[in-house]
């Protein structure tokens, strides 16, 4: 049986108790330091409670997320500033291509929790986890790689998650804290929902002591995508998330029958590669559309299984060789420091 989906503290249910009225979106949580005082608290019913009665100060869970996140070697977010561009299909890929490599232990965390798509991408829809004394076991799609998704814990996959921040934000805590990904994790790719928001602030606030290598951000090339790409960026800077760089996504098509090239969504101001240079951020790569890359995902099966050969399978992992050598750079930038 799936475990409850939130069995929080004793300390948050007595904090829960004592609000007024539910915690709005945008809550910095009851329990921190800015409960009451920052300016998403203006107009809160509940801003005397939370600045005044509440207990406040460390999070007594953050000891335990820790020493659960010091066993995971490279934790990587990946970021679009809008939906549509392909954010999870190219998570759902990155994780089948690190775990091409039977040395590596790969996880993937499913954040998207209003819409998540990895348990269909990656082969597991319909599963369950399971509950044992080290913690919540991932579902395994394959040896060595693990996937933790919030629709395991659905009755209903069809349901609508319709939840304020801080339920969010005890969901992803308890993810980091409860999920025992095994000794040691070499990879864990962390999908995240479009744009910036509760989910955002969560996960970057309670890996920020073990650290994120870093994001990677996806977008496809057309100025409508790349003008929230810009926003994106911003709130990695604002937030202290190193970018370790940018792919485009849907980059031109080459008809199977004709082989003609067409660009669907067109570079009006130059696309992706011209916003790194314009923005100093390294650029990964770009990813042709390929029709069959949304039926491997349909299907849940691996794209590089099924076609090794084709040319948005090899774009796809230049780009991942070269976020891996991004990551090892900002590995040896910390050992400099
Ligand atoms: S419940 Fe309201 S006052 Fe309390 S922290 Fe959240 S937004 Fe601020």
């Amino acid at each position: 049986m799936a475990p409850s989906i939130v069995s929080e503290r004793p300390r948050e249910s007595l904090m829960s108790s004592q609000l007024q009225a539910p915690e709005p979106e945008h809550c910095p949580g009851p329990e921190s330091e800015q409960a009451g005082k920052g300016d998403a608290c203006d107009g809160c019913p509940n801003q005397s409670i939370c600045s005044t009665q509440l207990p406040k100060g460390p999070d007594p869970d953050m000891p335990i997320i820790n020493q659960r996140l010091s066993q995971i070697d490279h934790k990587i977010l990946v970021l679009s500033g809008k939906g549509g561009v392909g954010k999870s299909t190219f998570t759902s890929m990155l994780s089948w291509a690190l775990a091409a490599d039977e040395d590596m232990e790969v996880g993937a965390m499913d954040l998207d929790i209003c819409g998540p798509s990895l348990p269909r991408m990656l082969g597991a829809e319909g599963e369950s986890i399971h509950q044992s004394n080290s913690g919540w076991s991932p579902v395994y799609v394959a040896d060595n790689l693990g996937l933790m998704s919030i629709s395991f814990m659905l009755p209903d996959p069809d349901s609508a998650v319709i939840w304020r921040g801080a339920k969010k934000n005890g969901l992803i805590k308890q993810f980091l804290k409860d999920v025992h990904w095994g000794e040691h994790l070499d990879y864990l790719v962390v999908d995240t929902p479009p744009g910036t928001s509760d989910e955002h602030l969560s996960v970057t606030t309670y890996m920020k002591e073990t650290g994120i290598d870093g994001a990677l951000i996806v977008t496809t090339p057309q100025e409508v995508a790349l003008l929230d790409v810009r926003k994106e960026i911003d709130f990695c800077r604002k937030a202290g998330i190193k970018i370790l760089g940018l792919v485009e996504n849907m980059s031109g098509f080459v008809c199977p029958n004709c082989k003609g090239e067409s660009q669907i969504f067109k570079p009006t101001t130059g696309g992706g590669e011209q916003l790194c240079k314009d923005l100093g951020i390294p650029f990964l790569g770009s990813v042709p559309l390929d029709p069959r890359i949304g039926k491997s995902c349909d299907a849940g099966e691996s794209f590089f299984d099924s076609y090794a050969d084709s040319p948005a399978a090899t774009a796809i992992l230049d780009v991942v060789d070269a976020l891996r050598d991004q990551v090892e750079l900002s590995v040896e930038g910390l050992k400099l420091n």
